[in-house]
Protein backbone atom coordinates (compact mmCIF):
# COMPACT_ATOMS: atom_id res chain seq x y z
CA UNK A 1 0.00 0.00 0.00
CA UNK A 2 1.20 3.65 -0.88
CA UNK A 3 0.01 5.54 2.08
CA UNK A 4 1.59 8.50 0.55
CA UNK A 5 -0.55 8.14 -2.38
CA UNK A 6 -3.69 7.69 -0.64
CA UNK A 7 -3.53 10.83 2.01
CA UNK A 8 -4.63 14.07 1.36
CA UNK A 9 -1.90 16.34 0.28
CA UNK A 10 -2.23 18.23 3.15
CA UNK A 11 -1.58 15.51 5.40
CA UNK A 12 2.68 16.46 6.42
CA UNK A 13 0.61 19.11 7.55
CA UNK A 14 -1.64 17.34 10.34
CA UNK A 15 -0.24 15.89 13.34
CA UNK A 16 -1.59 13.39 15.80
CA UNK A 17 -2.62 14.59 19.01
CA UNK A 18 0.84 14.51 21.30
CA UNK A 19 0.94 11.95 24.05
CA UNK A 20 3.67 13.59 25.92
CA UNK A 21 3.07 13.37 29.46
CA UNK A 22 1.20 16.61 30.26
CA UNK A 23 -1.15 14.76 27.75
CA UNK A 24 -1.46 11.41 29.65
CA UNK A 25 -4.92 10.65 31.61
CA UNK A 26 -4.34 10.46 35.19
CA UNK A 27 -3.96 6.80 35.46
CA UNK A 28 -1.09 6.66 33.28
CA UNK A 29 0.69 9.16 34.67
CA UNK A 30 0.39 7.52 37.92
CA UNK A 31 1.97 3.94 36.05
CA UNK A 32 4.64 6.32 34.53
CA UNK A 33 5.38 8.40 37.48
CA UNK A 34 5.32 5.70 39.76
CA UNK A 35 2.94 7.60 42.01
CA UNK A 36 -0.49 6.85 43.67
CA UNK A 37 -1.39 10.46 43.53
CA UNK A 38 -0.91 12.98 40.63
CA UNK A 39 -2.84 16.26 40.26
CA UNK A 40 -2.69 16.75 36.33
CA UNK A 41 -2.51 20.58 35.87
CA UNK A 42 -1.99 20.45 32.74
CA UNK A 43 -5.81 20.60 31.14
CA UNK A 44 -7.85 22.95 32.82
CA UNK A 45 -10.29 20.84 33.75
CA UNK A 46 -12.39 21.73 36.60
CA UNK A 47 -11.26 20.38 39.90
CA UNK A 48 -14.70 20.49 40.85
CA UNK A 49 -16.60 18.17 38.61
CA UNK A 50 -20.23 17.95 38.01
CA UNK A 51 -22.65 18.43 40.11
CA UNK A 52 -25.22 15.63 41.86
CA UNK A 53 -28.03 16.85 39.56
CA UNK A 54 -26.54 16.53 36.49
CA UNK A 55 -24.90 13.10 37.03
CA UNK A 56 -28.83 12.10 38.04
CA UNK A 57 -29.99 13.70 34.48
CA UNK A 58 -27.09 11.90 32.74
CA UNK A 59 -27.83 8.46 34.55
CA UNK A 60 -31.32 8.77 33.27
CA UNK A 61 -30.75 9.20 30.06
CA UNK A 62 -28.63 5.55 29.98
CA UNK A 63 -31.75 4.35 29.77
CA UNK A 64 -32.75 5.48 26.74
CA UNK A 65 -28.92 4.24 24.91
CA UNK A 66 -30.84 2.60 22.08
CA UNK A 67 -32.08 5.83 20.78
CA UNK A 68 -30.59 7.96 18.53
CA UNK A 69 -30.03 11.59 20.22
CA UNK A 70 -32.12 14.89 19.03
CA UNK A 71 -29.85 15.42 16.11
CA UNK A 72 -30.38 19.66 16.97
CA UNK A 73 -31.14 19.10 20.52
CA UNK A 74 -33.74 21.53 20.67
CA UNK A 75 -34.23 21.14 24.36
CA UNK A 76 -30.75 22.33 25.40
CA UNK A 77 -30.86 24.94 22.59
CA UNK A 78 -34.18 26.47 24.19
CA UNK A 79 -32.29 26.79 27.69
CA UNK A 80 -29.12 28.11 25.95
CA UNK A 81 -31.28 30.57 23.57
CA UNK A 82 -33.32 31.63 26.83
CA UNK A 83 -30.23 32.40 28.69
CA UNK A 84 -27.88 34.24 25.99
CA UNK A 85 -31.20 36.17 24.78
CA UNK A 86 -31.05 34.71 21.47
CA UNK A 87 -33.21 33.25 18.83
CA UNK A 88 -32.49 29.35 18.33
CA UNK A 89 -31.52 30.19 14.39
CA UNK A 90 -28.53 31.42 15.67
CA UNK A 91 -27.85 29.07 17.63
CA UNK A 92 -25.68 24.87 17.38
CA UNK A 93 -24.76 22.27 19.51
CA UNK A 94 -21.35 20.61 18.88
CA UNK A 95 -19.20 17.81 19.95
CA UNK A 96 -16.97 20.14 22.16
CA UNK A 97 -15.75 23.34 20.78
CA UNK A 98 -13.25 21.57 18.98
CA UNK A 99 -15.45 19.92 16.99
CA UNK A 100 -17.10 23.35 16.31
CA UNK A 101 -13.83 24.38 15.12
CA UNK A 102 -13.28 21.43 12.80
CA UNK A 103 -17.11 22.42 11.56
CA UNK A 104 -15.71 26.20 11.37
CA UNK A 105 -12.90 25.25 9.17
CA UNK A 106 -14.73 22.64 6.83
CA UNK A 107 -17.69 24.71 6.42
CA UNK A 108 -15.66 28.58 5.17
CA UNK A 109 -12.29 27.50 3.91
CA UNK A 110 -10.78 26.53 0.88
CA UNK A 111 -7.11 25.63 -0.17
CA UNK A 112 -5.17 29.00 0.08
CA UNK A 113 -7.52 30.94 1.87
CA UNK A 114 -5.74 33.01 4.57
CA UNK A 115 -6.66 32.68 8.19
CA UNK A 116 -5.57 34.94 10.96
CA UNK A 117 -4.41 33.48 14.37
CA UNK A 118 -2.78 34.84 16.96
CA UNK A 119 0.66 33.72 17.46
CA UNK A 120 0.18 32.31 21.43
CA UNK A 121 -2.77 31.01 21.44
CA UNK A 122 -5.32 27.35 20.86
CA UNK A 123 -3.95 25.48 19.17
CA UNK A 124 -7.03 23.73 17.39
CA UNK A 125 -7.31 26.85 15.13
CA UNK A 126 -3.86 25.98 13.61
CA UNK A 127 -4.66 22.26 13.29
CA UNK A 128 -8.21 22.81 11.87
CA UNK A 129 -6.55 25.68 9.35
CA UNK A 130 -3.89 23.11 8.33
CA UNK A 131 -6.97 20.33 7.85
CA UNK A 132 -8.50 22.54 4.85
CA UNK A 133 -4.85 23.28 2.84
CA UNK A 134 -5.59 26.86 4.46
CA UNK A 135 -2.54 29.09 5.07
CA UNK A 136 -2.48 30.42 8.08
CA UNK A 137 -1.11 33.78 9.18
CA UNK A 138 -0.27 34.61 12.44
CA UNK A 139 -0.35 38.11 14.08
CA UNK A 140 1.79 38.90 16.64
CA UNK A 141 0.88 39.88 20.69
CA UNK A 142 1.12 42.82 22.59
CA UNK A 143 4.08 42.89 24.82
CA UNK A 144 1.79 42.32 27.65
CA UNK A 145 0.99 38.86 25.53
CA UNK A 146 -2.44 39.96 24.96
CA UNK A 147 -4.31 39.90 21.91
CA UNK A 148 -3.55 42.44 19.63
CA UNK A 149 -6.21 43.78 17.44
CA UNK A 150 -4.50 46.03 15.22
CA UNK A 151 -1.92 43.97 14.46
CA UNK A 152 -4.35 41.45 13.13
CA UNK A 153 -5.99 44.49 10.79
CA UNK A 154 -2.97 44.88 9.29
CA UNK A 155 -3.00 41.42 8.64
CA UNK A 156 -6.62 41.15 6.66
CA UNK A 157 -6.10 41.13 3.04
CA UNK A 158 -8.30 39.70 0.32
CA UNK A 159 -7.74 35.99 1.05
CA UNK A 160 -8.44 36.03 4.31
CA UNK A 161 -11.22 34.36 5.48
CA UNK A 162 -11.84 33.66 9.11
CA UNK A 163 -10.06 35.41 12.15
CA UNK A 164 -9.37 33.27 15.20
CA UNK A 165 -9.94 35.30 18.55
CA UNK A 166 -9.97 33.51 22.06
CA UNK A 167 -11.47 35.50 24.46
CA UNK A 168 -10.09 35.25 27.24
CA UNK A 169 -7.29 33.79 25.56
CA UNK A 170 -5.68 29.70 26.45
CA UNK A 171 -3.13 29.92 27.64
CA UNK A 172 -2.26 33.52 28.39
CA UNK A 173 -5.27 34.37 30.74
CA UNK A 174 -5.48 37.89 29.05
CA UNK A 175 -8.86 39.20 27.26
CA UNK A 176 -9.90 41.79 25.07
CA UNK A 177 -11.59 44.74 26.57
CA UNK A 178 -15.04 44.97 25.07
CA UNK A 179 -14.11 48.75 23.90
CA UNK A 180 -11.69 47.43 21.15
CA UNK A 181 -13.67 44.48 19.96
CA UNK A 182 -16.72 46.89 18.80
CA UNK A 183 -13.83 48.78 17.52
CA UNK A 184 -12.12 46.13 15.51
CA UNK A 185 -15.52 44.56 13.98
CA UNK A 186 -16.16 47.78 12.27
CA UNK A 187 -12.99 47.62 10.19
CA UNK A 188 -13.26 43.81 9.59
CA UNK A 189 -14.58 43.72 5.57
CA UNK A 190 -18.03 41.89 5.72
CA UNK A 191 -16.21 38.72 3.59
CA UNK A 192 -14.51 38.11 6.81
CA UNK A 193 -16.03 35.86 9.85
CA UNK A 194 -14.27 36.66 13.11
CA UNK A 195 -14.87 33.56 15.23
CA UNK A 196 -14.47 34.65 19.27
CA UNK A 197 -13.81 31.67 21.46
CA UNK A 198 -15.60 31.82 25.16
CA UNK A 199 -14.31 28.73 26.40
CA UNK A 200 -13.37 30.60 29.49
CA UNK A 201 -15.88 32.67 29.56
CA UNK A 202 -17.58 32.23 32.38
CA UNK A 203 -14.47 32.32 34.74
CA UNK A 204 -13.33 35.84 33.54
CA UNK A 205 -13.90 38.48 35.69
CA UNK A 206 -12.19 41.82 34.23
CA UNK A 207 -14.40 44.94 34.59
CA UNK A 208 -13.33 45.32 30.54
CA UNK A 209 -14.49 41.81 29.98
CA UNK A 210 -17.99 41.18 28.26
CA UNK A 211 -19.63 38.36 26.15
CA UNK A 212 -19.49 38.94 21.96
CA UNK A 213 -22.70 37.23 21.31
CA UNK A 214 -24.39 40.92 22.35
CA UNK A 215 -22.51 41.41 18.34
CA UNK A 216 -24.08 38.67 16.57
CA UNK A 217 -27.27 40.93 16.73
CA UNK A 218 -25.87 44.04 15.91
CA UNK A 219 -25.23 42.86 12.28
CA UNK A 220 -21.58 42.33 12.76
CA UNK A 221 -19.60 38.99 11.52
CA UNK A 222 -18.91 37.57 14.08
CA UNK A 223 -19.06 33.63 15.53
CA UNK A 224 -18.99 32.76 19.25
CA UNK A 225 -17.93 29.67 20.85
CA UNK A 226 -18.52 28.53 24.38
CA UNK A 227 -17.88 25.02 25.78
CA UNK A 228 -19.60 22.90 28.77
CA UNK A 229 -16.09 21.20 28.95
CA UNK A 230 -14.52 23.46 31.80
CA UNK A 231 -16.90 25.95 34.57
CA UNK A 232 -19.29 22.72 33.71
CA UNK A 233 -17.44 20.30 33.95
CA UNK A 234 -18.62 18.32 31.43
CA UNK A 235 -15.22 17.74 29.38
CA UNK A 236 -15.44 13.56 29.18
CA UNK A 237 -18.96 14.10 27.28
CA UNK A 238 -17.48 16.04 24.52
CA UNK A 239 -20.32 19.15 24.51
CA UNK A 240 -20.30 22.74 22.97
CA UNK A 241 -22.37 25.24 21.32
CA UNK A 242 -21.95 27.96 18.70
CA UNK A 243 -23.85 31.33 18.52
CA UNK A 244 -23.80 33.76 15.08
CA UNK A 245 -25.96 34.47 12.14
CA UNK A 246 -29.15 32.13 11.32
CA UNK A 247 -27.03 32.00 7.48
CA UNK A 248 -23.80 30.82 9.31
CA UNK A 249 -25.45 28.43 11.62
CA UNK A 250 -27.65 27.11 8.43
CA UNK A 251 -24.56 26.49 6.63
CA UNK A 252 -22.66 24.77 9.21
CA UNK A 253 -25.61 22.21 9.72
CA UNK A 254 -25.06 21.67 5.69
CA UNK A 255 -21.74 20.06 7.01
CA UNK A 256 -22.37 18.76 10.10
CA UNK A 257 -22.90 14.99 11.04
CA UNK A 258 -26.09 14.40 11.10
CA UNK A 259 -25.94 12.74 15.13
CA UNK A 260 -22.70 14.50 16.54
CA UNK A 261 -23.89 15.57 19.96
CA UNK A 262 -24.91 12.42 21.67
CA UNK A 263 -27.91 12.72 23.82
CA UNK A 264 -26.28 11.91 27.60
CA UNK A 265 -24.38 15.02 26.55
CA UNK A 266 -27.37 17.18 25.99
CA UNK A 267 -29.24 15.91 28.99
CA UNK A 268 -26.26 16.81 31.39
CA UNK A 269 -25.79 20.13 29.68
CA UNK A 270 -29.54 20.65 30.40
CA UNK A 271 -29.47 19.71 33.92
CA UNK A 272 -25.91 22.05 34.25
CA UNK A 273 -27.56 25.38 32.63
CA UNK A 274 -30.11 24.82 35.21
CA UNK A 275 -27.83 24.05 38.44
CA UNK A 276 -26.09 28.01 38.66
CA UNK A 277 -25.44 27.53 42.04
CA UNK A 278 -23.01 24.95 41.58
CA UNK A 279 -21.54 27.25 38.27
CA UNK A 280 -21.11 30.10 41.67
CA UNK A 281 -19.42 27.49 43.42
CA UNK A 282 -17.07 26.81 40.88
CA UNK A 283 -15.76 30.21 40.17
CA UNK A 284 -15.33 30.75 44.00
CA UNK A 285 -13.35 27.67 44.06
CA UNK A 286 -11.46 29.23 41.38
CA UNK A 287 -11.11 32.69 42.65
CA UNK A 288 -9.48 31.50 46.32
CA UNK A 289 -6.92 29.22 44.73
CA UNK A 290 -6.02 31.87 41.87
CA UNK A 291 -5.43 34.30 45.21
CA UNK A 292 -3.29 30.99 46.75
CA UNK A 293 -1.05 30.99 43.40
CA UNK A 294 -0.34 34.50 42.85
CA UNK A 295 0.77 35.16 46.90
CA UNK A 296 3.19 32.26 45.94
CA UNK A 297 4.13 33.48 42.30
CA UNK A 298 4.72 36.85 44.40
CA UNK A 299 6.57 35.37 47.31
CA UNK A 300 9.03 33.77 44.86
CA UNK A 301 9.65 36.33 42.81
CA UNK A 302 7.50 35.15 39.68
CA UNK A 303 5.87 37.02 37.21
CA UNK A 304 2.43 36.13 36.25
CA UNK A 305 -0.48 37.30 34.26
CA UNK A 306 -3.87 38.24 35.90
CA UNK A 307 -5.59 34.99 34.87
CA UNK A 308 -9.53 35.05 33.22
CA UNK A 309 -9.59 31.52 33.28
CA UNK A 310 -9.08 28.42 35.29
CA UNK A 311 -5.14 28.24 34.68
CA UNK A 312 -2.56 31.31 35.30
CA UNK A 313 0.43 32.22 32.95
CA UNK A 314 3.51 32.56 35.13
CA UNK A 315 7.35 33.50 33.84
CA UNK A 316 9.80 32.05 36.02
CA UNK A 317 12.98 33.61 34.36
CA UNK A 318 14.71 30.27 33.94
CA UNK A 319 14.12 27.06 31.85
CA UNK A 320 10.90 25.76 32.03
CA UNK A 321 11.30 21.98 31.31
CA UNK A 322 13.45 21.88 34.65
CA UNK A 323 10.86 23.30 36.49
CA UNK A 324 8.40 21.17 34.52
CA UNK A 325 10.64 18.08 35.47
CA UNK A 326 11.04 18.66 39.20
CA UNK A 327 7.61 18.96 39.33
CA UNK A 328 6.44 15.83 37.31
CA UNK A 329 8.64 13.85 40.01
CA UNK A 330 6.47 15.19 42.64
CA UNK A 331 3.74 14.04 41.13
CA UNK A 332 2.50 17.30 39.62
CA UNK A 333 1.95 18.03 35.84
CA UNK A 334 1.74 21.21 34.27
CA UNK A 335 2.20 22.66 30.62
CA UNK A 336 5.03 24.49 29.04
CA UNK A 337 4.55 26.28 26.50
CA UNK A 338 7.89 26.08 24.29
CA UNK A 339 5.67 25.28 21.65
CA UNK A 340 5.20 28.84 21.51
CA UNK A 341 8.78 29.80 21.50
CA UNK A 342 8.15 30.89 24.95
CA UNK A 343 11.17 28.60 27.03
CA UNK A 344 10.46 30.24 30.43
CA UNK A 345 7.29 29.85 30.90
CA UNK A 346 4.42 27.18 32.33
CA UNK A 347 0.73 27.59 32.52
CA UNK A 348 -0.61 26.02 35.66
CA UNK A 349 -4.48 24.90 35.90
CA UNK A 350 -6.16 26.39 38.60
CA UNK A 351 -6.72 22.84 40.66
CA UNK A 352 -8.55 21.97 44.18
CA UNK A 353 -7.07 22.81 47.51
CA UNK A 354 -5.17 19.59 47.93
CA UNK A 355 -3.99 20.38 44.48
CA UNK A 356 -2.90 23.84 44.91
CA UNK A 357 -1.35 22.80 48.25
CA UNK A 358 0.89 20.07 46.95
CA UNK A 359 1.86 22.75 43.92
CA UNK A 360 3.14 25.17 46.61
CA UNK A 361 5.06 23.11 48.70
CA UNK A 362 6.87 21.68 45.32
CA UNK A 363 7.58 24.88 44.27
CA UNK A 364 9.09 25.74 47.95
CA UNK A 365 10.65 22.60 47.82
CA UNK A 366 12.02 23.04 44.25
CA UNK A 367 13.40 26.92 44.34
C1 LIG B 1 -10.54 23.68 26.37
C2 LIG B 1 -10.72 24.58 25.21
C3 LIG B 1 -11.55 24.24 24.15
C4 LIG B 1 -12.04 22.84 23.97
O1 LIG B 1 -13.27 22.63 24.44
P1 LIG B 1 -13.97 21.24 24.20
O2 LIG B 1 -15.39 21.61 24.27
O3 LIG B 1 -13.55 20.33 25.30
O4 LIG B 1 -13.59 20.71 22.85
C5 LIG B 1 -11.78 25.17 23.15
N1 LIG B 1 -11.20 26.37 23.19
C6 LIG B 1 -10.37 26.72 24.18
C7 LIG B 1 -9.74 28.05 24.18
C8 LIG B 1 -10.09 25.83 25.21
O5 LIG B 1 -9.19 26.15 26.15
Amino acid sequence: MQLQKLVRNVYPNLTPYTCQLADLPIEDLKKVLNKDKVYKLSFNESPLGPSSKVIEAMQKSLLELNLYPDSTGEELKEEISRMEGIDKSQLLLSNGADDLIVLLAQTFLELEDEVIIPQITFVQYLASTHLMGAKPVFAPMKPDLSIDLKAILERITEKTKLIFLCNPNNPTGTIIPDSEIEAFLQEVPSNVLVIIDEAYHEYADSEEYSSSVKYVDKGFPVFVVRTFSKIYSLAAVRIGYGIGDARVVDAIHHVRPPFNVNAVAQAGALAALRDQEHVEQAIALNQKGKTQLYELFTEVGWKYINTNGNFIFVDMGRDSQEIFDSLAERGIIVRTLTGYGLEHSLRVSIGDEEGIHAFIQAIKEII
